[in-house]
């Protein structure tokens, strides 16, 4: 009998593996250009033909390297970032494998010129499917140039899957968008068949957001900063009111490495609350900087995804940021962060329990002026490692605290609005009135909503709903179950208005209702309260108080087909430009439009 075993030559073990490493020209992007951030380049050009399939070219200005290593770091499993095994856990470095080159060397044809600022003369070395063909002595500045030709041209099976020209080429762009994102003190081109696409100037990473999406994004982001000894998150999100219809502008790092998380992914999504429409997605660009010791990343040949020790830890802290961030933004009453257990001192411990809910005595910063422009500090950029410091986050958030703006919303466009007297209804559903700059559309039902919601929340929080006592109190009779649940809500339901007396253990009397509610059908409000708070049940207070608001509010706002008189709409309006949010409805759906000079002469 013969062994049938064989070992695979070298060069078709590379094969395979580089398919591993690099799926299409994007893979071969990425790994070179964190090459060059890992040989601390200031400026990276990446230069593509045919979106990387006829030519892929990255051009540093970093370390270089020595002639030896030059030929070294072709070998597989060749890296000069670890040496131990115990090195894979404090990784900071963008590579640790040392398999990109020899993947791409497998499956390309390779120049690489390459000086040290100690040497004379740079190395260039050429290599076509893992075989060395030249090597010489070449004049040129310090740094590293890699010039990657013909993608696949030895595994056609793979060449012919690439996708067309353009399909690549987003590709590559979002790779790049990623690393360029991460490193705003680094200088980046992008040039794509002759024409520059991407000019990229060091500076800071609002100003690198700018840079990849476009200036006015200046006017759409809110700083997110949040530090604690365990982890510091830093970056920025997109207002709300430009959350988009696609999951486009979504991106998060962890040490600067850019991750996929679902988890941590609706930590995010779900801290914007009712803000954003169910088939809109919010914006993103954070970075969370954590000890490597508390991550596995080593878990995925392309390393987009990653373990987290304590993800639970992370869960909790990353919404915290993400809601302070947008509390700060417009003050609304529906952050109200006294329950969220992950606001105590001690993140850690306090996670998971649930506090009573108590009006918390906080002290106030009178000076905040919620409207001012951010300061800069928070417009800086975060540093680069790992720098645990221990903040008290009661000092952050105290301006969330049961502080209550009593300005409207900055919007002198549509203050304006307010002290104009001609309204009229139309279809008697839309509110117009004029503006500054053109016309201003109402939608009576969304505005109305959003005025009840805002108000109940704050009753909520205050105890106050105001109670008007029913002549003729009715008999709400429920099952077991629900009598239950009723008087889980009683509490909420007592701030707002409501007066329930429990006849026997399945019924409660209706004895007074809030005033807002004046001439409704009690019992069928509180039977759709109910319904709702079944439909969305949570652990968490805040989920439960906005639930009961915005169910209140869309029961007992004015219905489309509903006559105004000019005073109602007046006083609507007001009341609308009085919120902390007039942009949204609770659903979010928007209130209003305004249509623009322009848009009339049309
Ligand atoms: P890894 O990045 O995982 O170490 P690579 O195959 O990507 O593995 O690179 C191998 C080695 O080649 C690196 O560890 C580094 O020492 C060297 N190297 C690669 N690219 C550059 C560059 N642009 N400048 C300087 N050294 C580089
Ligand atoms: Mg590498």
């Amino acid at each position: 009998m013969l062994d049938i075993i064989k070992l695979l030559p070298d060069s078709v073990a590379n094969q395979i593996a580089a398919g591993e490493v690099i799926q299409r020209p994007a893979s071969a992007v990425k790994e070179l250009m964190e090459n060059a951030l890992d040989a601390g380049a200031t400026q990276i050009d990446l230069i593509v033909k045919e979106a990387g399939k006829s030519m892929i070219m990255v051009v540093d200005n970093g370390c270089g390297m020595s002639e030896t290593d030059a030929r070294m770091c072709f070998e597989r499993h060749a890296t000069s970032k670890i040496s131990r095994a115990e090195d894979l856990f404090a990784i900071r470095t963008m590579g640790f494998r040392g398999e990109a080159l020899a993947s791409i060397a497998a499956i390309a044809q390779v120049e690489l010129k390459t000086r040290r600022k100690e040497d004379e003369v740079g190395t260039k070395i050429i290599i076509e499917g893992s075989v060395v063909k030249d090597q010489s002595l070449v004049p040129m500045q310090t740094g590293t140039t890699f010039t990657i030709k013909n993608l696949f041209f030895n595994v056609p099976a793979r060449r012919n899957f690439l996708k067309s020209t353009q399909a690549e080429m987003r590709h590559i762009v979002e790779e790049f968008t990623r690393v360029t994102l991460m490193n705003p003190e680094i200088g980046f081109t992008l040039n794509s068949d002759g024409k520059e696409v991407y000019h990229l100037y060091p500076g800071n990473l609002k100003q690198r957001i700018m840079g990849l999406f476009g200036s006015n994004y200046e006017e759409k982001l809110l700083p997110v900063r949040q530090e604690t000894d365990r982890v510091c998150i830093d970056g920025y999100i997109v207002k709300a009111e430009f959350a988009k219809k696609t999951r486009g502008e979504q991106y998060f790092f962890v040490n600067k490495r850019f991750i996929k998380h679902a988890y941590l992914h609706h930590a995010i999504e779900n801290a914007y609350l009712e803000m954003i429409p169910k088939d809109s997605f919010p914006g993103y660009f954070l970075n969370i900087e954590v000890d490597p010791a508390d991550i596995d990343i080593n878990i995925h040949p392309t390393k987009t995804e990653v373990n987290f020790l304590d993800v639970k830890l992370v869960y909790a802290i990353l919404h915290a940021a993400v809601r302070k961030a947008i509390g700060q933004h417009n003050l609304s009453p529906m952050i109200d962060f006294d329950e969220s257990p992950e606001l105590n001192n001690d993140f850690g411990s306090a996670l998971g329990m649930s506090k009573p809910l108590t009006i918390p005595n906080v002290p106030m910063d009178p000076n905040f002026n919620p409207f001012r422009k951010e300061s800069s500090p928070r417009e800086t950029h975060w540093v680069g490692s790992y720098q645990p410091q221990r903040n008290t986050p009661s000092d952050d958030w105290r301006i969330l605290y049961g502080e209550r703006t009593d300005q409207p919303s900055e919007n002198s466009e549509t203050k304006e609005a307010t002290s104009n007297n001609q309204y009229l209804q139309v279809n008697q559903s839309y509110i117009v009135t004029t503006v500054k700059s053109g016309m201003l559309v109402i939608d009576q039902h969304l505005a109305h909503t959003r005025v009840l919601f805002e108000k109940f929340l704050k009753e909520l929080e205050n105890h106050n709903g105001l109670s008007q006592q029913e002549l003729f109190p009715q008999a709400l009779s429920l099952n077991v179950n629900d009598a239950s649940l009723i008087k889980e809500m009683l509490p909420d339901l007592e701030n707002l208005g409501f007066v329930l007396e429990q006849a026997n253990p399945t019924t409660y009397m209706v004895m007074g209702t809030p005033s807002d509610a004046a001439g409704c059908d009690s019992v069928a409000l509180l039977e759709k309260i109910l319904d709702n708070y079944k439909i969305n049940r949570s652990d968490l207070q805040l989920d439960r108080k906005l639930n009961l608001a915005k169910t209140m509010a869309v029961q007992l706002a004015i219905k489309p087909q509903t006559r105004l008189s000019e005073m109602e709409m007046q006083n609507l309006v007001d009341q609308l430009f009085a919120c902390n949010v007039a942009e949204v409805a609770p659903n979010g759906k928007k209130i209003y439009v305004i249509l623009n000079m322009e848009d009339l002469f049309k």
